[in-house]
Parts: C-alpha cells; sequence; structure tokens
C-alpha cells in the first residue's frame, strides 16, 4: 500500500467535512490526522523548495494565517490519486480542465487552492515526518 500526506489549506476551514467526505468516498483510508497553525517558520520550511520564486512570500504568509488540516492517506498509487482528486495547481485551470477537482470547487486563486499533496513518495515521507512531529503551540 503507498501513502501520501494531503493538507486542506487556510481557505478551506468551513470546508473541512466535505473535503474529508470526498477524500473517504474516493477510497483512500486516513491514518493520521492533525489541525495545526503553521508558525512563519514552520511554512517556510514546508515549502523550503520554493524558497525564491515570486510567490513564497505570499504563500508562506497564507499558510500560516489560520489553522491546516493535515493527513497521511493509504491507497494504492496514493501520491498520483490524490494529485488526481486535488486538480490543477491554479483553481482558474482546475475549473476548465478539472471542473469536479478539489482545487475546482474550493479554491479560489494563486496560492489560495484549497488543498496540498505531496508529488512524490519521498516527499511524502519528509511531509509527514514535518507535520506530525511539529510541536503544538498554544
Ligand atoms: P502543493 O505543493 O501545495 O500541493 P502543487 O504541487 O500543485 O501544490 P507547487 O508548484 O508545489 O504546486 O506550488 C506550491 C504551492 O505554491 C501551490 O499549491 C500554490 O499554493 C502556490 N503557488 C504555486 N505557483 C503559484 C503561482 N504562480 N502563483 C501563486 N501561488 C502559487
Ligand atoms: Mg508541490
Amino acid at each position: 500500500r503507498g501513502r501520501t500526506f494531503a493538507m486542506i489549506k487556510p481557505d478551506c476551514y468551513s470546508h473541512i467535512g466535505k473535503i474529508v467526505d470526498t477524500i473517504v468516498t474516493a477510497g483512500f483510508r486516513i491514518s493520521h490526522m492533525k489541525m495545526a497553525h503553521f508558525t512563519i517558520d514552520d511554512a517556510r520550511q514546508f515549502y523550503a523548495e520554493h524558497q525564491g520564486k515570486p510567490f513564497y512570500n505570499e504563500l508562506v504568509n497564507f499558510m500560516a494565517s489560520d489553522v491546516v488540516v493535515g493527513m497521511e492517506l493509504i491507497a494504492e498509487n496514493a501520491v498520483p490519486r490524490w494529485r488526481e482528486l486535488m486538480g490543477p495547481t491554479n483553481p482558474n485551470t482546475a475549473r476548465v480542465d478539472a471542473p469536479r477537482s478539489l482545487r475546482a470547487v474550493f479554491g479560489t486563486e494563486g496560492s489560495h487552492n484549497a488543498v496540498h499533496g505531496s508529488d512524490a513518495p519521498a516527499s511524502a515521507t519528509r511531509e509527514i515526518n514535518f507535520f506530525f512531529g511539529l510541536q503544538a503551540n498554544p
């Protein structure tokens, strides 16, 4: 069985239930789930691969702006299957190319694209260890 790391971003607080329902209905098993509020430094570390890109600061500020929900998802081919369910990175593109996808339905624009998914099994391991190892902040 494969696994991936999924995260509901801060723009989707009011849709957490619907997104969890979609995940389970699509056949993933949720083996771990946690709510967290990233500090700016947590968000910088989580998205370190994007440091220096024009959207990096906006992305980091957004990800630290409110709570997120992180999940370890278990399924055969979990990484590509979850990315398929999320849809394209840009919600406007998603609404054209994958109108039933989570980003099409719940994303707004740019960084505010509702959900995150690991891009490879090695990223999933790194992200799961990072997220579930975070100190709870008061
Ligand atoms: P994620 O890693 O969040 O699952 P992704 O793998 O589809 O998304 P990446 O290229 O890894 O896309 O970008 C990480 C995140 O940075 C995107 O989800 C989005 O929030 C933000 N982002 C990426 N490109 C842009 C952009 N051109 N403008 C604004 N934000 C962007
Ligand atoms: Mg990515």
